[in-house]
């Protein structure tokens, strides 16, 4: 090995060993209450063995290993760690418009570094990333050198002209009329998809740059300038299509959907989870119920801050199109604890580190209070652990153990936690405020934080 090559090789485990502490093969925590990500009340006095990365045994009797490294939890709770069921990291700008006008791949990149260690240093050690980026970012994070949470990404956003994923400027050629891409086309955030030929070649595409699943865009938005959000953007063969290219990789299709029409369309051609569902009632549950579909929604629409978010007050549309979505989607939280569906959590925070750190600590606080901190906590937890591996055996990146769950062959995914996150969800950050909120660093009553069996914060 010649100098240079040693210097390097030096640096390199310099630096890596500044992301995390070095993984002991054996890691015992002692005396936890454990919330497993499913049961509505806690596991007291156990004892938890993690072997490199997975849970290997559970036990109400204390457990020896030789060279175990102990950690005593002296009565706090053990719980997975967190999942965001629909986020977006490299969505990082202020606005749809900024990211379009304002922001080039390299600032875009640095923020998004920013963004992952932020969610991860905030208890989220697994991201479905719900569009706007490939799978740089999750090769960086698995491979040490970036931190940041586990990553399912989805690729290009795949909408029609003028539709939820289409950034452009009213002055912008039309891509599929003109051939000239956005910058969002460019960077690969988002794909025009005006036909079904285009839909699966938009689909494949996502596919071969890394996605483990397809982000449609079905219905009209909030925080974009062209569509209003009762629009019903795609056919329902033009979904069929999407699921057809899905299907053949053993993955699914996610779909931004707001009013029934589409929800319903959406469900009859194959797609597995539906993103916002704000129109969700007794209908859509039946279906969703017949095929096991799942969905996330972002509770922030409900906050009576909504109209302050710099992503909806920077863009007069926005502005319009918020205050009447609130008042049509009156009936959801009643319906949704009603009819209790799988339902994800998700902040879907457009944004910088700070912003989107207040608004997810602002997105629990609102969970609880809507729809209880236990159903909360698991959809959270299992609820979204189970719907990333919708992804398939053959995609899915984490194939080997299960997510969101404090259980023998898990992924050892942990959260140890001062107080009881089940009576008071503000131990996992819940915050009243929003954009009132100081800045944060960490959460203090996340006291450790492990992924993969390694642990990036202790702080006991
Ligand atoms: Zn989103």
């Amino acid at each position: 090995m010649n100098n240079i090559s040693k210097v390097s090789l030096v640096a390199l485990l310099v630096s890596s060993a500044a992301f995390a502490e070095e993984p002991s093969s054996k890691i015992i925590f002692k005396n936890v209450h454990i919330f497993n990500g499913i049961d509505d009340e806690l596991q007291r006095d156990q004892h938890v063995l993690i072997e490199d990365n997975f849970i290997t045994k559970i036990s109400s009797a204390p457990i020896s290993a030789a060279n175990a490294q102990i950690i005593n939890g002296q009565g706090r709770t053990l719980m997975p760690g967190l999942i965001e069921g629909h986020g977006h990291l490299q969505m990082n700008g202020t606005s749809l418009p900024d990211i379009e006008n304002n922001r080039n791949w390299e600032e875009l990149a640095v923020r998004s570094v920013a963004r992952a260690r932020s969610a991860l240093m905030s208890g989220f050690t697994t991201w479905r990333d719900a569009g706007g980026m490939g799978a740089g970012l999750k090769k960086s994070i698995d491979s040490g050198e970036v931190i940041g949470p586990r990553i399912y990404p989805s690729g290009a956003f795949i909408g029609p002209t003028g539709s939820h994923a289409d950034f452009r400027n009213f002055t912008t050629p039309n891509e599929t009329f003109n051939g000239q891409l956005s910058a969002g086309g460019r960077l690969g955030m988002s794909c025009t998809a005006d036909s079904i030929g285009d839909i699966k070649a938009c689909a494949r595409q996502n596919y071969m740059q890394g996605a483990t699943q397809i982000k449609v865009m079905s219905s009209g938005g909030v925080a974009s300038s062209f569509d209003p959000w009762q629009l019903n953007a795609y056919s329902k063969e033009e979904l069929e299509a999407a699921v057809e290219v899905a299907d053949a990789y053993g993955s699914y299709v996610m779909s931004h959907a707001y009013s029934k029409v589409s929800l319903l369309r959406n469900l009859d051609a194959g797609v597995k989870t539906l993103e916002h569902a704000f129109m969700f009632d007794k209908d859509v549950y039946k279906q969703m119920k017949e095929k096991d579909a799942f969905m996330t929604t972002n509770m922030t629409a409900f906050s009576p801050y909504l109209g302050q978010i710099e992503a909806i007050s920077s863009n007069p549309a926005s502005a319009r199109k918020a205050a009447t979505a609130q008042a049509a989607f009156k009936d959801y939280l009643d319906n949704v604890n009603k009819y209790k569906p799988q339902l994800g959590f998700h902040v879907d925070c457009v944004g910088g580190v700070f912003a989107c750190e207040q608004q997810a600590d602002h997105s629990i606080y609102l969970s609880g209070q809507f729809i209880g901190n236990y159903y909360t906590l698991k959809s959270m937890t299992s609820t979204n652990g189970r719907m990333v591996k919708l992804s398939g055996k053959v995609l899915d990146p984490y194939y080997k153990g299960k997510l969101g769950v404090v259980e023998v062959g898990a992924y050892a995914d942990l959260l140890l936690i001062d107080g009881n996150p089940l009576k008071d969800i503000t131990v996992i950050g819940a915050n009243e405020k929003w954009f009132d909120a100081p800045k944060r660093d960490g959460i203090k009553t996340m006291r450790v934080i492990m992924k993969d069996g390694k642990i990036y914060k202790n702080t006991l």
